[in-house]
């Protein structure tokens, strides 16, 4: 247990590319920290758990992971998202109907061509429902060699959304959507060919300023329902 388990927290692992921007909040990085605890510990267990005569050792083990849990799971999210995001999103629904955490910090990974990934990936099935994140018009509905089927959304707070390697669309240019309403299906269009996901890409000032979405999406999973809320009348009423 000296930190040299690896992690699936790639961009928050020490000596990985990391922006200014992202570590500016203690929350968020005691958040990172328990996670990575929780995550080598949950490794330890499972090696420890094919050896024999091992059952204090794991006792021992878990409990210390399930304390770390609660720790983790008792961090304000709210206040994680208000620390974290360079804007207010008064209700915001995670954009992929999906019970177990599909998406690492991803950003300014290398890709091809010398790119660097410009967004956050979300893994999720093939024709999964994607939804708008907050009340927002559709910019533009297109498709492009790299993006496949991509949606520019903007939602209320001025944010530029930006959805790519969609399957189906379920708007058109100048529709308007509440909070957790369809934009269409998760594909593998563009670049992504055998890899369905949402490529997200985020600018908080509306233009092509792009922004870490991944902090964004950390406190939207956080603070979702454990079941997927599907919209299908006025939400959020008392809004
Ligand atoms: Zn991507």
């Amino acid at each position: 247990m000296d930190g040299e388990v690896p992690t699936r927290l790639g961009s928050i692992a020490p000596g990985a590319p990391f922006s200014p921007d992202n570590t500016r909040s203690d929350v968020v990085l005691q958040r990172a920290q328990l996670m990575r605890h929780v995550e080598q510990l949950d490794h330890a267990i499972l090696e420890l758990s094919m050896e024999p005569s091992s059952a204090l050792a794991l006792g021992a083990l878990s409990t210390q992971r399930d304390l770390l849990q609660d720790e983790l799971e008792a961090l304000p999210l709210k206040q994680l998202a208000a620390a974290t995001l360079p804007f207010n999103i008064d209700v915001g629904m995670f954009p992929v109907d999906t019970l177990r955490k599909p998406f690492i910090n991803d950003w300014r990974q290398p890709r091809s061509g010398g790119r660097r990934h410009q967004g956050t990936d979300v893994l999720a099935h093939w024709g999964v429902p994607l939804r708008a994140i907050e009340d927002s018009t559709i910019d533009r509905v297109g498709v492009s060699s790299l993006g496949g089927r991509s949606v520019h959304l903007t939602g209320a707070s001025g944010t530029h959304y930006y959805y790519a390697h969609m399957d189906e669309f379920a708007v058109v240019e100048g529709d308007t959507l509440l909070a957790g309403e369809l934009v269409g299906t998760v594909g593998d269009s563009g670049n992504a060919r055998g890899a369905p996901h949402l490529h997200i890409q985020i600018d908080p000032n509306g233009g092509s300023d792009w922004t870490n979405p991944y902090f964004l999406l950390n406190a939207l999973y956080g603070e979702r329902e454990t079941e997927p809320q599907i919209v299908d009348g006025p939400p959020n009423s008392g809004r």
